[in-house]
């Protein structure tokens, strides 16, 4: 037997349970035991003694367009390699490759490479697809080009799945729009997580897509109805549903950090999921970047089209999840929660998510200060900080 890793002395953080220190065994890409002292023959040994390592399981993104210079929409297997590759340094071992609004056959076309699309050994997963838009409400529509939103289709969706070969794990919809209701209920029933986003739902049209299935909402607070006292809008809706876990970039550009504090008491890291909604710019110098077909300027302060309207992040989950940490001051379980373990559960992905024997060996090395020191995926070393 070969690829066989032995992780000692590091504190094993899981979501349900206390962190513990302890050692873990991987062989062949899977957890095959979690104990102390254990003494297995590997290949390959990491001991963090005296170095006061944690140890998580990898990071799990949801909703990504793009980095490295790459995204989704480029439709190539070159841009979903670059992508896989470098998520690795920010500690995601699995991802879903979200599309954005854009011309049918433009969608069709990213959705067709991802069909065939396999990983390397030395990346991090494609999970499946997240498709954004383009069955969006103008109204609030941020990034996402007005010119190509259509209403919802259950045939036309029925073909995308078929297209990228039963892929798509995850839609942003508006279920205001005509036929959204029928649209939500059959696509809960195919198993896809339906996404509330770029909705001007009233929080009664919420309620009902709730009833029918909506499970998540995309980029809380962003594009969405907002609160008032006397229309609480999407945000009042989603944060009162308890059926609905909500996405959340937890960059301080796109919510405030009190914001982002709200949603913590009101959900509980259970009802969170940290994302990066991260454009082609993250990881790469300041400047103009294309974002589907439009120019996006990318700062310090952020990703911005020419109307100024925010057009995706460069934020990475290692730094979301810092600044979740330092927002709440939540505990390193429920950190686990928010960057993996409910994205497991979203996803039904019952190998992954968790360290315990059975599972992937995805998982990441953390010191004190949550930077990530190595990412493993499938049982082999990816990255390595220098
Ligand atoms: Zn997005």
């Amino acid at each position: 037997m070969s690829n066989r890793l032995l992780i000692s002395n590091v504190t094993i953080v899981n979501d349900t349970d206390l962190p513990f220190k302890g050692d873990v065994f991987i062989a062949n890409g899977r957890i095959m035991k979690v104990g102390n002292e254990l003494f297995d023959q590997a290949e390959q040994y990491i001991d963090g003694k005296g170095k006061d390592w944690l140890l998580f399981p990898g990071y799990i993104d949801m909703h990504i367009h793009g980095s490295a210079g790459s995204d989704v929409m480029d439709a190539t297997e070159q841009a979903l390699h670059q992508m896989s590759r470098s998520l690795v340094q920010e500690g995601v071992t699995g991802f879903l490759a979200t599309t954005m609004t854009q011309a049918t056959d433009t969608i069709e076309q990213a959705l067709k490479t991802i069909a065939q699309f396999e990983n390397d050994g030395d990346e991090a997963t494609l999970l499946g697809v997240h498709v954004e838009g383009p069955y969006v409400s103008p109204k609030r529509a941020g990034a996402q080009p007005v010119d190509y939103m259509i209403l919802p289709s259950i045939e036309q969706f029925a073909y995308w799945q078929q297209l990228s070969h039963n892929r798509i794990k995850q839609i942003t919809v508006a279920p205001e729009l005509e036929g959204g209701i029928a649209f939500i209920k059959a696509l809960h029933k195919q198993g896809v997580i339906v996404s509330i986003g770029h909705s001007d739902a009233t929080f009664e049209e919420v309620d009902r897509a709730v009833a029918v299935g909506v499970r998540q909402a995309t980029h809380l607070y962003n594009q969405m109805r907002p609160f008032h006292h006397r229309n609480p809008g999407v945000v009042g809706g989603v944060l009162l549903e308890n059926a609905v876990k909500v996405e959340i970039i937890a960059d301080f550009v796109h919510c405030h950090p009190m914001s982002i504090q709200l949603a913590y008491r009101l959900k509980g890291a259970a009802g969170i999921i940290l994302i990066t909604d991260a454009m082609r710019a993250k990881g790469l110098q300041y400047g103009n970047y294309d974002l589907g077909g439009q120019t996006v300027h990318v700062t310090a302060s952020g990703a911005h089209l020419p109307n100024g309207a925010l057009a995706g992040s460069i934020l990475t989950m290692e730094q979301a999840v810092k600044n979740m940490k330092a927002v709440t001051n939540c505990s390193l379980s429920e950190l686990v929660a928010m960057s993996s373990a409910n994205a497991a559960q979203q996803l039904q992905l019952r190998s992954k998510g968790r360290i315990a024997a059975g599972f992937d060996a995805d998982v990441i090395l953390l010191d004190q200060q949550l930077n990530v020191e190595k990412t493993i995926c499938r049982g082999k070393v990816v990255f390595e900080k220098s």
